[in-house]
């Protein structure tokens, strides 16, 4: 019978955020130990799991015939660090951590756990009095998101900082000092972990390099960035400017699917995100290639069009 499992050749990049019971991280980015478990197995036998590094290399230079996946832990989550990475460790499965130094150095948390904090303990009409510009029309998230700023990042900080710190939600510097960099490796995911394309172009700039700076002090940190909220709208011309410098001309997105691609000089990577919310990982998986290759093939197909009718154009100026 054939084998249902047998997926295409070349590189998956699944990304992680939290791994605990923990209620106060927001659920939609929480993974259980024992779904962690059962999903690393699935990815150790159907794929071969290779380090963020080589996996780069791979996809610049080779055409590729096997199917490697590649794991990701994103914002520096300490459930992620004592629950899962542990249990990698012991199986010698290598994986990366995309880690925001305003975090890990125990000053903010983000702002996704504050607006998880107040949308799920605040009623509307507090939300209204304490954020003005809010009118209940969109989700609060959705708001914040649009939102996002230094200085709204400032406000959430001043309203919840000193309660949600108390709860060791981002793993500290010690911990991440302590990994084993024979497995694990560091990536960099900006100092605070705002929507760049709402800040200048200087911000934009001092929120990669300072992240790429300290995190330079840590053994095992890889020059990559992975774009904050990693959907096709969270980067700009501006953020592609500092890719070159900061990022080894990688851009590592978070869009599901597997067709990584170059343009220019950059290489976006596409990752697939796991989380208790998504359904089981291979209809996850099945999901997300028939996405992208819908997608590519509208891609294609709106192309081909914008052809014919430019060629049609020409041949009618020619008459
Ligand atoms: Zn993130």
């Amino acid at each position: 019978m054939r084998d249902r499992h047998v997926w295409p050749a070349g590189v998956y990049f699944f990304y992680y955020h939290d791994v605990s019971s923990n209620n106060i991280v927001p659920g939609y980015v929480r993974t259980s130990l024992k779904r962690f478990e059962t999903e690393v197995e699935y990815i150790k036998t159907h794929f071969e799991i290779i380090r963020f590094c080589p996996a780069i290399e791979y996809l610049k230079t080779e055409s590729l015939d096997k199917r490697y996946a590649v794991l990701c832990f994103d914002d520096g989550y300490t459930g992620a660090v004592e629950n899962a990475l542990p249990l990698l460790e012991l199986k010698g499965i290598p994986a990366i951590l995309f880690l925001s130094g305003s975090f890990v150095r125990q000053r903010r948390v983000s702002e996704a756990v504050s607006v998880d904090f107040i949308t799920r303990n605040w009623s509307s009409e507090k939300i209204v009095k304490v954020f003005p510009g809010y009118n209940k029309t969109e989700s609060f998230r959705s708001f914040a998101k649009r939102g996002s700023s230094f200085r709204q990042f400032e406000y959430f900080h001043d309203i919840l900082g000193e309660k949600l710190l108390k709860e060791r939600i981002f793993a500290n510097e010690k911990m991440i000092r302590n990994l084993n960099s024979d497995i694990f490796t560091l990536g960099n995911h900006t100092v605070n972990h705002l929507w760049l394309p709402n800040l200048t172009a200087s911000e934009t700039e001092m929120e990669i390099r300072i992240n790429h700076e300290y995190l330079s002090t840590f053994q095992g940190y890889e020059n990559f960035l992975a774009i904050p909220y990693g959907s096709n709208d969270s980067f700009n011309t501006t953020t592609l400017l500092y890719i070159h410098d900061y990022s080894s001309d990688v851009l590592v997105k978070a869009v599901g699917g597997i067709k990584h691609k170059t343009e220019g000089d950059t290489l976006f990577i596409e990752r697939i995100g796991l989380s208790d919310r998504k359904p089981p990982i291979h209809l996850l998986i099945r999901e997300r290639l028939r996405k992208s290759s819908v997608c590519n093939r509208a891609v294609r197909f709106g192309y081909n069009y914008m052809l014919k009718a430019a060629r049609k154009l020409l041949n009618q100026s020619a008459l």
